[in-house]
């Protein structure tokens, strides 16, 4: 032999990627046909490893984490879309609901939120925590003998939004009858809390029926 094995298995890994010079491969084939050790070395350079993936396997891998990568991404698209949906749908549905606050009349009830007083101005309503929109006011004179009595009826609408907002340190005034317009000859004020469609058209029969439903406030 005219090469040691060690040199010539320090070139088989050379050789069997076929990047040694012509001098060097002929040594190495001349020294593999005659010696059974480095042809062993040799060819189990040549086997493929079972340690290493084969070109299959990687290829099935890189499919499986590109397929793995693409529904994470539909997964976070989902997300965004339904986080997205989401805050759209409560701020349009808040919207409405301000809107609705803010638009729907209704008659104030009465909770000891309401006071009248008389004032030089004459008879003003007082009321808690609120902001009225209208006040709807119903004067009844019934004669007895000489005497008339003046009943008066009133009630306040607003909305459900200025209820929410508005605190209970806050006082808001209605007048509800000015000096000028007779104040003084008032008997007695009631917050009206029958059928509020009613009020305008009620006649003398129905007064003492109202009366009854309805809540003294002021008397002098
Ligand atoms: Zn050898």
């Amino acid at each position: 032999m005219k090469y040691p094995c060690n040199l010539i298995q320090d070139l088989l890994p050379l050789y069997h990627d076929g990047v040694c010079s012509e001098e060097s491969k002929q040594a190495v084939e001349q020294h593999l046909s005659e010696c059974s050790v480095c042809k062993d070395t040799y060819t189990s350079l040549s086997e493929p490893s079972e340690l290493l993936p084969s070109p299959q396997d990687s290829e099935r891998e890189r499919k499986k984490a590109a397929s793995f990568r693409a529904v994470k991404k539909r997964i976070l698209k989902i997300q965004i879309f339904v986080g997205v949906s989401v805050f759209v749908i409560v701020a349009v549905l808040s919207m409405f609901l301000v809107g609705f606050m803010k638009t729907s009349e209704q008659v104030i009830s009465y909770e000891d939120n309401i006071s009248v007083l008389m004032t030089d101005d004459g008879l003003i309503g007082r009321l808690q925590g609120n902001q009225a929109n209208y006040l709807k006011l119903k004067r009844v004179d019934v004669e007895n003998g000489d005497v008339t009595n003046a009943y008066l009826f009133f009630y306040l609408s607003g909305t459900k939004w200025d209820s929410l907002v508005t605190s209970d340190a806050v006082f808001s005034e209605y007048t509800l009858c000015p000096t000028d317009k007779g104040a003084t000859q008032i008997d007695c004020v009631f917050y009206y809390t029958g059928d509020y469609t009613g009020m305008e058209t009620m006649n003398e029969s129905e007064l003492q029926t109202i009366i009854d439903t309805s809540i003294l406030l002021w008397e002098p």
